[in-house]
């Protein structure tokens, strides 16, 4: 709903891609896991995958895990080509006293669901349109809600 690396709201989906740096006896592994839009996906998966091939075998333990790497990583790009890429005027969500003012009134409804377990990918598709407002803004105002709880003293 927001994408972890440009932070526009759009569609996303969970990947895992990792880079590795072969360098004789050492090795430098990166990942990258996340809800990713599809232009960020397509971004990080050619950047990594590229490293792979080009600088990630040189090592004993490199050349084992650099294929698996490079596998994981094509496997998380097929899984994720029928995403549709983001809107063109995609941005970054806000929360204005609109959307809060809305979402005040779900608030209760919104909690409940989620403290009882109810999947966050499902509840908050509805809950925002319940609200009137975008998924995205129901996810910042869920991070606000965890933020504020975690301020509270412990009792
Ligand atoms: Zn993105």
């Amino acid at each position: 709903m927001i994408c972890q690396v440009c932070g526009v709201e759009a569609p996303t989906r969970k990947v895992t891609f990792h880079q590795n740096i072969g360098a004789l006896v050492m090795r430098f592994h990166q990942s990258m896991d996340g809800q990713l839009c599809k232009r960020c996906i397509h971004k990080t998966f050619w950047r990594m995958t590229a490293i792979n091939l080009v600088v990630g075998w040189w090592g004993v333990i490199s050349f084992i895990v650099t294929p698996f790497f490079t596998i994981n990583n094509v496997v998380y790009y097929a899984l994720s080509a029928r995403l549709p890429p983001p809107a063109k005027d995609a941005k970054a969500p806000e929360l204005d006293a609109r959307a809060l003012e809305r979402l005040g009134g779900v608030a209760d409804r919104l909690v409940d669901r989620l403290n009882r377990g109810e999947p966050f990918e499902v509840v908050v598709p509805q809950i925002a349109q319940l609200a009137g407002v975008t998924p995205g803004q129901v996810v910042l105002f869920v991070r606000g809600l965890l933020a504020a709880s975690k301020e509270e003293p412990a009792s």
